[in-house]
């Protein structure tokens, strides 16, 4: 038996784990369904999309999408020591203070932006130094890419010419802009939740970690979690928790689990033969997403990524972790605000490759691309259960632009990239217009049916707040039972105004406190 059972070792629980054991006295189980994260196109920062569909990745889909032509989409998630951190494109983003101080104003007090700094600070070791932003000496290396395509400076000087401003640091007082990201690497490799925390936390004889081991059911005994079930293997194991058992499975495992152990509404869980254990209506609700459009050209500058695959390019990244190999293909891009106001419903990304559905399809030709996502979405969807067996994936609706105004938004978004891509400042790299061929409205809306993707920040589907009915109180404590905690992406009320995973760490960073402090 040990005091804590953290099940999912991606972003949040591998910090969880590192934390809890840095007190000798405090013993931690930690549960991966995936395995070590040993292959080798984990560390090179190019290669993530060839983990997609691979042994590391969940492999979801979608139901059909009703505003997109009803196509089932693929959604990656990491199945790995470090999970979707160990797959994901390691831009280092951690929101807009305005959607942290709508967490705090909803009733959840300690989630303002002015709260959470010390924590984005203590992850992070910044090569640009130390600043009232900016931590160094954290376990998270946030650097400059080594490497970046000329096309992805023109397309930033593009995005200038169209009025737009630039941006040194997006993780600083004003996120509006157009600039390169930062991203957590080590010089050229990809530094994960696992490579950064759980690494340097293995020796440690307080903490146990079991790969390839998926947990099936909490138990729950008058009320109280006290252990987990696991199967590894063909192998069935109960593991005890003396104190609490913290959910960090993401956004979908997280629900997925909850409802599997009887957590969840009660009509829903009733109606698969499930024992009610709490009725607890909005697990698997609330989930948003960030989807995404792009829009392409052809270039034959020799700058594309998709021709990038070469020996001299291989060579370049073995002998000394240089070249485009250290790219994360999404170099640059930003955040535009479509009403002119402060805050961004934009995020735009800039990239010389065609990236055609996840990079799983091949273009024609080599293509730069610029898309774009809707930040702010105000369309809902749900987590549910396919059937009681814990192998069988869960139903997974993000309801994609049910919602007009999202609608409206996004292609204000694509006509922002068509705009850019057209500027003056890539005309040197563009031989032509790959996708979408013709800007008439309705040729521009059926692009967007026919293309837009996930760009990979489902979260919300155990989210917390004040009320009786949200999942988690504010702190992260799961209402209904006692000894059960979540801590990971499904806690966001909202998703925040970027990417996820360094709001997810610094989620994960309160958490430990909040445990220390506030027992379940
Ligand atoms: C392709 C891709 C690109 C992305 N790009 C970026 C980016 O550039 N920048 C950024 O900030 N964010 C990015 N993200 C998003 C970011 O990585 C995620 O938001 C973040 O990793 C979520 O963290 P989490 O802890 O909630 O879940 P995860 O990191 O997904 O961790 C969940 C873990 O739980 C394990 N697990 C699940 N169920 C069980 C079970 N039943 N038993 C045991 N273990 C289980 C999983 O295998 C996994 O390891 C990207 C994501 C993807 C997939």
């Amino acid at each position: 038996v040990h005091d804590y059972v953290i099940i999912g070792a991606g972003t949040a629980g591998c910090v969880l784990a590192a934390r809890l054991t840095e007190d000798p006295s405090v013993s931690v189980l930690l549960l991966e369904a995936g395995p070590a994260d040993r292959a080798r196109e984990i560390g090179v920062p190019i290669a993530f999309s060839k983990l997609f569909k691979s042994e590391y990745d969940w492999d979801y889909t979608t139901e059909p999408q009703k505003q997109l032509n009803e196509r089932e989409c693929y959604w990656p998630r990491g199945r790995v020591l470090g999970g979707s951190s160990s797959i994901n494109a390691m831009i280092y983003i951690r929101g807009n203070r305005a959607d942290y101080d709508a967490w705090r104003d909803a009733g959840n007090d300690g989630w303002g932006f002015d709260d959470l700094l010390r924590f984005f600070r203590r992850s992070e070791n910044n090569s640009r130094g130390e600043s009232a932003w900016h931590g160094v000496g954290g376990p998270v290396d946030v650097q400059d890419l080594r490497y970046r395509s000329r096309i992805t400076d023109a397309s930033v000087t593009a995005a200038l010419e169209r009025g737009h401003r630039f941006n040194d640091d997006f993780n600083a007082a004003r996120q509006l802009g157009m600039g390169f990201w930062q991203v957590t690497q080590r010089r050229g490799r990809r530094v994960s939740a696992a490579s950064a925390f759980l690494r340097p936390a293995t020796g440690r004889p307080n903490l146990t970690v079991h790969t390839n081991t998926s947990a099936t059911r909490l138990v729950v005994e008058r009320g109280r979690v006290v252990g987990v079930e696991a199967v590894t293997g063909g192998r069935r194991d109960r593991y005890g928790a003396e104190r609490e058992v913290l959910v960090c499975a993401g956004a979908v495992n997280t629900p997925h689990l909850l409802l599997l152990s009887g957590i969840g509404p009660a009509d829903e869980l009733r109606s698969l033969g499930i024992d009610v254990v709490a009725d607890s209506p909005n697990v698997g609700r609330n989930l948003q997403d960030h989807v995404a459009i792009g829009a392409s050209w052809f270039t034959d500058s020799g700058r594309s990524y998709d021709t990038a695959e070469t020996p001299w390019n291989t060579a370049r990244y073995l002998l000394g972790r240089r070249g485009p190999y250290t790219s994360n293909v999404a170099e640059g891009g930003g955040f535009h605000a479509t009403d002119g106001g402060d805050l961004p419903d934009l995020q735009l990304l800039f990239g010389p490759t065609g990236y055609l559905r996840h990079g799983l399809e091949a273009a024609p030709g080599p293509c730069f691309s610029l898309g774009a996502y809707l930040l702010t979405p105000e369309s809902r969807g749900t987590v549910r259960l396919r059937s009681p067996h814990p192998g069988d994936k869960p139903l997974i609706d993000p309801g994609y632009l049910d919602e007009p105004s999202d609608r409206q938004r996004l292609l204000d978004g694509l006509r922002e990239c068509l705009a850019i891509g057209e500027a003056s400042a890539l005309s040197r790299y563009r031989t032509g217009r790959f996708l979408p061929a013709r800007d008439d409205e309705n040729s521009l809306v059926e692009h967007i049916q026919e293309w837009a993707e996930t760009i990979y920040h489902p979260v919300g589907t155990a989210a917390m707040g004040p009320a009786p009915t949200d999942v988690v109180d504010p702190a992260l404590r799961v209402r209904g039972v006692d000894g059960l905690r979540v801590a990971d992406a499904s806690v966001m009320p909202t998703v925040p105004r970027g990417n996820t995973n360094t709001p997810t760490m610094v989620i994960a960073e309160r958490s430990v406190e909040l445990i220390r402090t506030d027992p379940a």
